[in-house]
């Protein structure tokens, strides 16, 4: 559920009429609703009440200060997978007991940049990352608490893009390694082993996947207490889907995901932690753009929109579907017409939807992005001399830029052109 709802045809984000926004920040921008953020934090939160737990936010999926702020003064972590989005959750106020490293790649900067600034758990994910991490906190003189991410070599049934808990994909080391891989860390000075992580994929709209990977971390948490390691937190990772396209199937709740973690390890009296982002932010926000031209191909209409592929990527990237509604709806009987729906990018990859049925559009209209709040702004570049757009905060009846529109100048003078020029 979302608080974007229609009043009187209008398509409103809480109390605040979508078309107002438009008129005072310019199209496109996108919009989150605050709300709805912190209704699915709660979600989750509420789902391992039944236990000691932290719901850290995969902040991959929505990194503005404003949103991170919100959710880290209800409490929520954060997953992070780049000294800059550590840098971001600490700007936020985020304390570092509160931050979990994620990533296959840490630097040691980035490392050293954690344990000065204070990090919860770093999740590593290889052997030579052992090394590096171990190092970097001895010539520190600290130990660095760590869960190993282990890949479980189940098929998490989603974007081949997205999935990453296949042992092909270059996530985490073979759980069937687990044993030794365990035994090599806590020989390492500069480490403290504390528990397990897992993470198979992204987007994943049932719980079998989820249940058996958990059955493997179980079944491992309990032989690496044998062999004398303590595993007293399991972090398992982020993934849950939601439902992009309205009608479709409707991916598990987080109350009943909560239940399958509880069925699955609950027994083994490990603090909780998971990474959720999607479902958190997707939701949340939507993507509100102005039809510049309607144009009639060949064979089809084309909506010609003011956003493109670099404002929203996951259309072109991931195959993705995105529900796009009217931010003005036509009076209940008007008939649909079907569109292809792209924007003025320099190719064809930059097409969001085809043959989509809407009512009848014309220029100056504004539509929005339904789910567009994950992977939506932190995906977007400035392909086509195209500026970053801006970011908007519902909260009741206000709204606040919180990340403006840069101006041309602004855009263009990030470049600088050499004295010899
Ligand atoms: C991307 C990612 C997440 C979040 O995934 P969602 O599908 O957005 O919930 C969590 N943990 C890790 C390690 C990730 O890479």
């Amino acid at each position: 559920m979302d608080h974007f709802l229609y009043r009187d045809g209008n398509l409103f984000a809480e109390d605040v009429a979508i078309a107002d926004i438009a008129a005072a920040v310019g199209t496109p921008f996108y919009v989150y609703s605050s709300a709805t953020l912190l209704r699915h934090f709660k979600l989750f939160d509420d789902a391992l009440d039944w236990t000691d737990h932290l719901v850290c936010f995969a902040m991959k999926s929505l990194s503005n200060q404003a949103v991170l702020k919100l959710l880290g003064d209800t409490g929520a972590g954060m997953d992070v997978v780049s000294g800059g989005e550590y840098a971001r959750a600490r700007a936020a106020g985020v304390p570092g007991d509160r931050i979990v490293f994620s990533g296959v790649g840490k630097t040691k900067e980035e490392m050293r940049m954690a344990l000065e600034g204070g990090i919860r758990q770093f999740n590593v994910e290889s052997e030579p990352e052992m090394k590096a991490l171990s190092d970097v906190a001895s010539s520190m003189g600290v130990e660095a608490p760590i869960t190993i991410r282990v890949n479980p070599d189940v098929d998490a049934k989603t974007h081949a893009k997205i999935a990453t808990g296949k042992s092909e994909n270059k996530f985490g080391i073979p759980i069937s390694r687990g044993r030794e891989v365990y035994a090599m860390a806590a020989a390492l000075p500069g480490l403290k082993v504390i528990g397990i992580d897992v993470h198979i994929g992204s987007q994943l709209t049932e719980l079998e996947p989820f249940g058996l990977a958990y059955e493997k971390v179980a079944e491992l948490t309990e032989a690496l207490r044998a062999d004398g390691h303590e595993i007293k937190r399991l972090d398992l990772g982020g993934g849950l889907g939601i439902p992009y396209e309205q009608g479709n199937s409707r991916p598990p709740l987080p109350t009943e995901y909560g239940a399958l973690i509880r069925e699955k390890v609950g027994h083994l009296g490990c603090e909780i932690e998971i990474e959720p982002g999607r479902l958190v932010s997707g939701n949340a926000g939507l993507l509100v753009s102005k039809v510049i031209y309607v144009k009639e191909g060949e064979d089809r209409e084309f909506l010609i929109l003011d956003a493109a592929m670099n404002d929203l990527v996951r259309p072109a990237m991931y195959e993705a579907h995105h529900d796009i509604v009217p931010v003005i709806e036509a009076p209940i009987g008007t008939e649909y017409v079907p569109y292809d729906i792209v924007g003025p990018v320099c190719e064809s990859g930059d097409t969001f939807a085809k043959g989509r049925q809407m009512q009848p559009l014309q220029d100056g209209d504004l539509v929005a992005f339904r789910s567009a709040g994950a992977y939506g702004a932190v995906m977007s570049s400035e392909y086509n001399s195209r500026p970053l757009i801006p970011e908007v905060l519902v909260q009741g009846d206000q709204f606040a830029v919180i990340r403006a529109r840069p101006t041309f100048d602004e855009m263009i003078n990030r470049d600088t052109i050499p004295e010899w020029l």
